[in-house]
């Protein structure tokens, strides 16, 4: 039971029993409670026939029935196998068919999802039923066995599962904690959705502490309730993704000081320099802390350390993971030169789960190595720089555009909440770069005058010649910039 999730919640528990342990909906429950509910719901999952191996979909809104379910089914020894709770039935009957789910643990006004997604698998729809069991401890696993089963695929393709061991997760929880953590930094204000690889990291993580921590959990990220909740709860640093730091940006920062808040860490999508600038002036005392992962990577692959960050770089690697820089024809590329980021180590996914079509701009594991479809480059001091996505770059008559230099240029204007900028088809040059733009309230810039603003900074060939406006530039359920969504939006 070495090295098994189960068991290093079980050790947790029984270090720091007695504190309050998750902030949720105006009420702190402490850690002694949670750990009661999650030994007897193990017990009832153990009697609901739940088997090592199973796999058991969970998909639920943050509250802290959450983790208590993740812990509860690691104990069981089953594999757990987050759905966000926003996908449909479609793409739930996907996971559910795809995973071959024993089970599926949902809340009751996700009901009729699960209803509609059809597959016919006993489904809990309140965990109530399944804590009425005695009380259960981890069951014996291997530490190379499978712990969850993550399906990515928010912004390309078909959803794919990622098979993530208890080890792996044990490990990059470990050193994730290991570069981020710093002395007293023990009240986390977490927004984003433990569904998301990130948020199960962040979940596993906690369990690593020497000292007690404490997680004030939002149900979904809003601007206003997240300063709110900071400042009442004296949060000393949170979890977000670069959309929220937008979001963050558009409320009066100023009038609402954070003197407890430290940091944010960062990540899963790029955040512009200029944002993590501006949010910093306007929030003195409280520092952007970047990291970047992949599913694939169990989240976290580097992170910016406190005291040794570098602006506009995602960090260090963990010190389980290594990085080589390829270029086209897979051969690593000279120091400093730009290419495919690829990470070996042993922390990395098992492995996708069943048969797929590799994917020559996807992420894939060749030789035992990760190949990100990521574009970046290394500095001398071992930092990352993530240029742009693989796929997401639109060549105009033979020239490469990323999309994300533009996107930068054009969130850099004040009358900006946020823009996607993607390829419309066009038979002379290839590509057209077309940018889509949410503007703040009252804002009153024009479309020819953002086009001009975005000319003058990114030049005269990746500009965009179409800027259009909408009430919200489309997300993905994890926040991320959704391109699938703003390619159909083109018509
Ligand atoms: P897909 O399903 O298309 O593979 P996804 O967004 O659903 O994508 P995730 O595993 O959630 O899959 O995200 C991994 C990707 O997120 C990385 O490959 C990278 O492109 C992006 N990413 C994560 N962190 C950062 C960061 N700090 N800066 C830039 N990009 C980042």
């Amino acid at each position: 039971t070495e090295h098994t999730l189960g068991r290093l919640a079980e050790e947790s528990w029984q270090r720091f029993d007695d504190h309050d342990a998750v902030f949720y909906d105006g009420v702190w429950h402490r850690g002694h409670a949670l750990a009661e509910r999650a030994r007897r719901m193990c017990g009832g999952f153990i009697e609901a026939g739940i088997r090592p191996g199973d796999r058991v979909a969970v998909m639920m809104a943050n509250s802290p029935e959450v983790p208590i379910v993740y812990q509860a089914l690691w104990a069981a020894g089953a594999v757990v196998t987050p759905v966000v709770f926003l996908v449909g039935p479609d793409e739930l009957r996907h996971v559910l068919t795809d995973s071959g789910a024993a089970a599926v643990v949902t809340s009751p006004e996700l009901a009729d999802t699960v209803r509609a997604a059809g597959v016919d698998i006993p489904a809990y729809v309140d965990t109530t039923e399944l804590e009425r069991a005695a009380e259960h401890g981890p069951v014996a696993r291997d530490p190379g066995d499978l712990a969850a089963l993550m399906y990515t695929g928010g912004t390309t393709g078909t959803a794919k599962g990622v098979m993530l061991s208890h080890q792996g997760l044990w490990h990059v929880a470990r050193d994730a904690f290991a570069l981020s953590h710093q002395e007293g930094m023990n009240r986390a204000l977490v927004p984003v959705p433990l569904s998301h690889a990130y948020g199960l990291i962040i979940t596993v993580a906690s369990l690593h502490a020497s000292e007690p921590q404490q997680t004030v959990l939002m149900r979904w990220f809003d601007a206003k309730t997240f300063l709110e909740l900071a400042a009442e709860q004296h949060v000393r640093y949170g979890t977000v993704v670069p959309s929220m730091i937008h979001q963050l940006l558009a409320e009066p920062l100023e009038s609402r000081p954070l003197p407890d808040l430290a940091y944010l860490t960062c990540g899963a999508a790029p955040l512009g320099r200029d944002a993590l600038r501006e949010f910093e002036r306007r929030m003195p005392g409280v520092q952007i802390l970047e990291g970047y992962g992949l599913t694939e990577t169990s989240a976290v692959t580097t992170f910016n350390p406190p005291g040794r960050r570098r602006v506009g770089s995602v960090g260090l690697p963990l010190a389980g993971y290594s990085l080589t820089i390829r270029d086209s024809d897979g051969e690593v590329a000279e120091p400093g030169d730009v290419g495919e980021v690829c990470v070996s180590g042993s922390s990395l996914m098992l492995g996708y789960w069943g048969e797929h079509e590799p994917d020559p701009e996807g992420t894939a594991l060749v030789d035992g190595e990760l190949r990100t479809g990521d574009i970046g480059c290394v500095d001398d001091d071992g930092y990352l720089y993530i240029v742009d996505r693989k796929k997401d770059l639109i060549i105009r008559g033979g020239f490469n555009v990323f999309p994300r230099d533009v996107e930068d240029a054009l969130d850099r204007h004040p009358d900006v909440v946020l823009s996607g900028v993607v390829g419309r088809p066009e038979p002379a040059l290839g590509e057209e770069v077309v940018a889509f733009v949410q503007l703040r309230p009252g804002a009153t810039v024009t479309a020819e005058e953002l086009v001009t603003w975005a000319r003058e900074r990114v030049g005269r060939v990746k500009y965009p010649r179409e800027v259009r406006f909408v009430d919200s530039v489309p997300l993905t359920s994890v926040l991320k910039l959704d391109r699938k969504a703003l390619r159909a939006l083109l018509g």
